[in-house]
């Protein structure tokens, strides 16, 4: 049984957890700044959910269950009574860090707080509450109602009970985790961004056109999608940040972001979100 959960987040990933947990049975209240973002959050879920009932993959009345499970909130206060916290806030260090202290004052002494970062140390985040032993990382992919994987990510000082708990939390959400040790990239950044960042390099090397590295990454390796193509998708910022995470975090520059990757964030081309990236949208 999932319980009394708080999303705190309710953008591209915090209303995709909300969906899944509360579809699931979850009591959810879903935490973000300003009303209207809590709005745009819900709205996103009703559509989602509406999706899912006209696939027939719930009945509406499942759905309309689903959405009354999900309280909106603008206080961080109102996860006194949680039994699991799982952050989905911008991926900023000081940000998450004033979350954090935040949580780890206002919930019950057996919350189990969660980060979903991309590349943060979660033992660099719990270091900075008073119970790294339930601090750990659920780090849900995206789009979150549709992949199974939650890579689940132990910090430094993370129980064996707090992971067998998000465990079977993630079970009961119909997904498969994956545990991992907490270092830089974790296991799915880490092997998949110098992925992308050699396809990076060579376009940029002219070993061939966007669209061959991508087929034949595509066709070859029986990818979903091209690097090139998964990387504009991702954001060309996020993937420029999680090299140089990695890049410090070993000190080894086998993870130099690529010259090209960089200079396509410095002109403002992100990929998808600004409609240019290595592609045009
Ligand atoms: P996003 O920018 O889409 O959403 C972040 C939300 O947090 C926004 O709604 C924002 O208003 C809200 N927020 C900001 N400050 C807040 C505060 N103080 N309290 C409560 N809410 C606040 O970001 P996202 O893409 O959903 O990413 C969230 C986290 O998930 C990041 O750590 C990111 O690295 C990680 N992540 C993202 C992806 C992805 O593909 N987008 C995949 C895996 C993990």
């Amino acid at each position: 049984m999932v319980g009394k959960v708080a999303v705190i987040g309710g953008g591209t990933m915090g209303n995709g957890i909300a969906q899944v947990f509360a579809t699931q049975g979850a009591d959810v209240q879903l935490v973000d700044v300003e009303a209207a973002f809590l709005d745009r959050a819900l709205g996103t879920i009703e559509k989602n959910l509406g999706r899912m009932v006209s696939k027939e993959r719930i009945t509406q009345e499942a759905a309309d269950a689903a959405r009354a499970r999900i309280t909106p909130t603008t206080s961080l206060e109102d996860t006194a009574n949680r039994d699991l916290v799982v952050e989905a806030v911008p991926e900023k260090f000081a940000l998450k860090r004033t979350i954090f202290e935040t949580l780890d004052a206002v919930t019950n002494e057996a919350c189990i707080l969660a980060s979903n970062t991309s590349s943060i140390s979660i033992t660099v985040i719990a270091s900075v509450t008073k119970r790294a032993d339930r601090v750990i990382g659920m780090h849900f992919m995206n789009p979150v109602p549709i992949m199974k994987l939650v890579e689940v990510i132990r910090g430094n000082d993370t129980s064996d009970a707090t992971t067998e708990t998000v465990v079977e939390m993630t079970k009961a959400l119909g997904k498969v985790p994956v545990t991992a040790e907490d270092y830089p990239g974790f296991v799915s950044n880490r092997v998949l961004m110098p992925m992308i960042n050699e396809a990076i390099f060579a376009l940029w090397e002219g070993v061939a056109t966007r669209e061959a590295i991508d087929e034949i990454m595509k066709l070859g390796m029986a990818h979903p999608m091209g690097p090139l193509a998964l990387a504009d998708f991702i954001g060309l910022d996020v993937c420029l940040e999680i090299m140089d995470v990695l890049r410090e975090g070993f000190g080894d520059d086998k993870y130099r972001a690529c010259p090209l990757l960089r200079r396509k964030v410095a002109a403002g081309h992100l990929g998808r979100k600004t409609e240019r990236g290595f592609y045009e949208y």
